[in-house]
């Protein structure tokens, strides 16, 4: 089954979870849940600023940073990157022990820690390599304006629990870091990493 990307490199989705046989989004109740998770919350994410950028440059240069073009990470434990930045998150993993956070929610808040402690890859640390799928194999994707289009319409819809799905939910603050069983067992090992050597 092929793998893709849609508005942000890094999370991959199996084609046939998302796209119908005519190659269109599925309408979001008939995407399973996990990737439908993924895909809602990418929608809130493909216009944020690079985090590294951000914790460099915060809110009140935010026109300073680039915006992310890479996720890494959990849904609501995420960490956005540009490609500028993308090697600080590739050593914090391989050489930093971040891998030990792959598949947690802590793994985004643990990354921004070792950044806001002045921690950054060794200048030239190689970039990961990607392997870019054949643009001539794969279906034409609708693109992510597309995409948030049709999110936001099965929102207005009101078709699915908006907040259940965005974890908006009223107690978000108290349940951001307490991670539970339960959610340690929802948490998708699947997702990609970059490789530990
Ligand atoms: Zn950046």
């Amino acid at each position: 089954m092929a793998k893709v990307s849609v508005g942000l490199r890094g999370w991959r989705f199996d084609e046939a979870d998302i796209f119908t046989d005519d190659e269109e989004l599925k309408p979001l109740d008939e995407i399973p849940e996990e990737p439908r998770e993924r895909l809602v919350r990418l929608v809130s994410l493909v216009e944020e600023p690079c985090d590294v950028c951000y914790l460099e440059h915060g809110e009140a240069e935010v026109h300073r940073c680039n915006q992310a073009e890479i996720v890494y990470g959990e849904p609501k434990g995420e960490v956005l990157l540009c490609p500028e930045h993308e090697p600080d998150l590739l050593y914090w993993f391989r050489e930093e022990g971040g891998s030990e956070y792959a598949g947690s929610l802590e793994f985004g808040d643990r990354f921004h820690e070792w950044v806001a402690a002045g921690n950054e890859a060794p200048d030239g640390y190689e970039t990961v390599e990607h392997v870019d799928e054949d643009p001539d194999g794969l279906p034409d994707l609708p693109d992510q304006q597309d995409i948030q289009e049709r999110v936001e319409q099965d929102f207005e819809g009101d078709r699915i629990d908006i907040l259940e799905l965005s974890g908006q939910s009223d107690d978000e603050a108290g349940t951001e870091d307490a991670l539970s069983e339960d959610e340690l067992d929802d948490v998708d090992l699947s997702t990609d990493y970059p490789s530990n050597r």
